[in-house]
């Protein structure tokens, strides 16, 4: 098989077994021919992304255990490679579109430079039409919004609140942002200043994330403090799956490019929206200028639009004059079930 069939082979794999599916662009054939040498293409389609483990791969491949094991081990460091280490007996994969997935795992590792600055330059155009073709096709909002955790309501669940799950999962560890890295490498000087080690991982995918140098080894604390920073920041808590948690900002991450440049809903907002205390306003403005959906106007006071806010709780926590908190969105919007199953 040549060489370009093999990626576009792949390319087509996931996008048959993946709920979102790649980009069938030139851009992301780029990153699979940066991410993958021919044979491990070729591996790839034969284990595909539901996999097996050792054993069941070996007798599918037709390779020994031993030799098999070190070439996943590879593809696994090269951020292809998914291994889920529960249970007594390893499962392997290869893995699929995002969180995690090809659309990012390149660029977690921040390690491989110069290796790195070919793949974000492919990256980047690649996480755009990610949007364009993939997350503002599907037909319904994919990515949940979590609100700041340490500004909920009283009436808020335990499932509401990020801070709690992350409360219950035992490993941490965090990574430098693949979509904001890629698109500082491929559009020097045109990027956004926001923070860049942002993305949360918990649980296995953790483990597998520091297993493969592809982030580093943090605390519980150290979660719930980058969770302050990333609001600070103006950065929205989004997702939780498989453990994996974003901080986004609306200049790289592909919900809101999808949301601003494709003007398609990417996003479930969370069961929260900011009530304005009238006469603590005092119409600066400043929630207005930080809030990422552009969800405030300001006049005698400031109001949000409920149809446009994600409720993230950014606009809470930097009004000067405390004249926001959150109440209950009084109509909540639910994830599409065969979303929700991967969430938190
Ligand atoms: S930041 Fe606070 S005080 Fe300023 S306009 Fe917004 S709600 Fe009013
Ligand atoms: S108004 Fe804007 S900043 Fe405030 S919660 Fe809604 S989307 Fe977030």
């Amino acid at each position: 098989m040549a060489e370009k069939d093999i990626y576009q082979e792949v390319l087509d794999m996931v996008n048959r077994e993946d709920i979102v599916g790649l980009p069938d662009t030139p851009s992301m054939l780029k990153v699979l021919q940066l991410q993958f040498t021919p044979e491990e293409a070729e591996l790839s389609l034969k284990i595909g992304l539901t996999g097996g483990t050792l054993d069941e791969l070996s007798e599918k491949t037709g390779i020994a255990k031993d030799e098999l094991k070190k070439k996943l081990w590879t593809m696994a460091d090269k951020g292809t490679m998914w291994i889920d280490p529960r249970g007594d007996n390893p499962t392997y994969r290869v893995l699929g579109a995002a969180a995690p997935g090809l659309i990012e795992t390149g660029m977690f590792g921040n390690i491989r430079f110069p290796y790195d600055v070919e793949l974000g330059k492919a990256l980047h155009p690649a996480v755009v039409e990610w949007a364009r073709d993939r997350l503002c096709t599907l037909g319904f909002p994919f990515a949940p919004i979590w609100a700041h955790p340490f500004i909920l309501p009283d009436d808020a669940k335990p499932e509401e609140n990020i801070a709690e799950f992350l409360r219950g999962q035992d490993y941490f560890s965090v990574s430098s942002c693949p979509c904001r890295l890629s698109h500082w490498i491929s559009d020097p000087g045109n990027h956004c200043e926001h923070m860049l080690e942002t993305c949360l991982h918990s649980g296995e995918a953790a483990r597998w994330f520091v297993q493969h140098n592809q982030g580093r080894e943090i605390t519980y604390e150290d979660a719930l403090e980058l969770l302050k920073k990333a609001n600070a920041d103006g950065l929205v808590h989004s997702i939780n799956i498989n453990g994996f948690i974003c901080n986004c900002c609306t200049d790289c991450c592909p919900l809101f490019v999808g949301f601003y440049e494709f003007n398609t809903k990417t996003m479930v907002p969370s069961p929260f929206i900011p009530k304005i205390e009238e006469d603590e306003c005092v119409a600066c403005g400043d929630c207005a200028d930080i809030c990422p959906m552009k969800a405030i106007t300001v006049d005698q006071i400031a109001v949000v639009d409920p149809d446009t806010c994600i409720g993230c709780g950014v606009c809470i926590t930097h009004c000067p004059s405390e004249a926001m908190a959150f109440m209950r969105r009084p109509e909540q919007v639910e994830l599409p079930e065969d979303v929700a199953k991967h969430v938190g």
